[in-house]
């Protein structure tokens, strides 16, 4: 019969790749999609939504049209990888087999590693960092908070999913703030880094928009992050306790507890990779792409796990059906909001080299731009979302 692909995990990498195997090969191989939930939610752009500049309904996305295009999609969750047999596991255990597997189940929280934090005190000091009730969980705290209510973040150790997103985040419940009028208000990020993505442009921002209302520290001003009170609502540093009626915990990362399962990770919790083709450097047979590898220089985003995936699938289909594969190329930008039309971004292209994934070329935001370029920069982030998002789910 055909070459048998299945991929585990339907967002920007695994679906990404599903549709453009598929598609790209024209019916020549049998795709299967294994995906649990029947609707996704996207991170990005969520911060839009806690700033209120869309709806959540706008970050929600079906399968029908991957379906359409040639997919077959299986809502399970996939409970192991039998990599002797090329097979892999669903719940209620049906074996699926392939000939290539490729594996995007994004990131898992690791609740543990801010003391107090859990799965339970989750639903009181939301993390957001994985989509759905979380981020609803978060605004509807947001949008209760009363003048002189505190907020405060702690932000996630590297490597995590979207370098800036904690930032954006920040910026967007400033935002929220200052148009309710709020004057006695304070946000302070708890950082576990000396320093964080487009930090020179979000501090100008801050200060722009934001005056008095942002207190960013790093390890020397806390001297540590000692824990959590989810009941009480408090956090501790090394130097100083909050209070805050808002308290958004973004724990350290690894990736998706199916893959670590199956031993693709290193000692790192993620999933090396060979740099020019995103296959698995511990099995032939399987690539994993998106927030579960490790990329070399390219970060954690959806824009690249949709890069790396159109990557992963052209090597498949010239594995499966002798198709022309071409140098692997991959693309990565990110952009973040400060305020109403004032978008800042970074980006880079990458190639394969010396083993790595490295950036050929990179632009970054600077100080002092002018509000067109800003404003463009926004127009460029919806464009792109409006982009992707077709990409991935058709
Ligand atoms: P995911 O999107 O996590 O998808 C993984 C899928 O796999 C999920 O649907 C999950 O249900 C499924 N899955 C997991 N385990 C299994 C299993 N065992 N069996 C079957 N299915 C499974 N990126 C950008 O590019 N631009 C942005 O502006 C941006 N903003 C962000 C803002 C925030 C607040 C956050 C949190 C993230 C942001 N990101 C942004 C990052 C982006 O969301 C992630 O990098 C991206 O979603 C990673 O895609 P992925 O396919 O690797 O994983």
């Amino acid at each position: 019969g055909k070459p048998k692909v299945v991929v585990i995990g339907g967002g920007p990498g695994g679906g990404t790749a599903a549709r453009y195997i598929a598609k790209e090969s024209n019916g020549a191989i049998d795709v299967t999609l294994i995906e649990p939930q029947k609707t996704f939610t996207t991170c990005f752009f969520s911060n839009l939504y806690v700033g209120g500049f869309r709806d959540y309904k706008s970050l929600t996305h079906n399968y029908d049209k991957v379906k359409k295009s040639g997919v077959k999609v299986v809502h399970a969750v996939a409970t192991a990888i039998d990599r002797d047999k090329k097979q892999v596991v669903i719940a209620g255990g049906q074996r699926i087999p392939y000939d290539r597997l490729l594996v995007a189940p994004g990131i898992d929280l690791k609740f543990d590693s801010v003391p107090g934090y859990s799965e339970a005190a989750a639903e009181i000091m939301p993390h957001a960092w994985k989509p759905g009730a979380q981020t609803q969980l978060l605004v509807k705290k947001l949008n209760a908070l009363k003048d002189g209510d505190q907020i405060v973040m702690i932000a996630p150790p590297n490597p995590y999913r979207c370098p800036p997103g904690p930032y954006e985040r920040v910026s967007m419940f400033a935002h929220v703030l200052k148009k309710k009028g709020y004057k006695k208000s304070r946000i302070i990020v708890l950082d576990p880094k000396p320093n964080f993505s487009k930090q020179a442009v979000f501090a100008e921002g801050w200060e722009n928009h934001y005056p008095g209302m942002i207190e960013w520290q790093d390890p020397k001003m806390h001297g540590g992050i000692k824990g959590v009170d989810a009941k009480a609502g408090t956090v501790k540093t090394d130097l100083a306790d909050y209070k805050a009626a808002l308290v958004n915990v973004i724990p350290a990362q690894w990736a998706g507890k199916i893959a670590r399962d199956a031993n693709l990770t290193n000692a790192s919790g993620y999933c090396p990779i060979d740099a020019a083709s995103m296959k698995s450097t511990v099995d032939p047979n399987i690539f994993v792409v998106g927030d579960a590898s490790i990329a070399g220089e390219m970060p954690k985003s959806a824009f690249s796990a949709n890069s790396q995936a159109k990557v992963a699938a052209m090597i498949i289909r010239s594995e499966l059906t002798q198709s022309r594969a071409f140098p692997a190329r991959y693309s990565n930008t990110c952009w973040s909001l400060i305020a109403p039309d004032d978008d800042i971004k970074v980006g880079a292209s990458y190639e394969p080299k010396d083993g790595a994934i490295k950036a050929t070329s990179t632009f970054v935001s600077q100080k002092n731009e002018a509000a067109d370029l800003r404003k463009q920069n926004y127009k460029e982030s919806v464009d792109w979302y409006n982009g992707i998002t077709a990409d991935i789910f058709g």
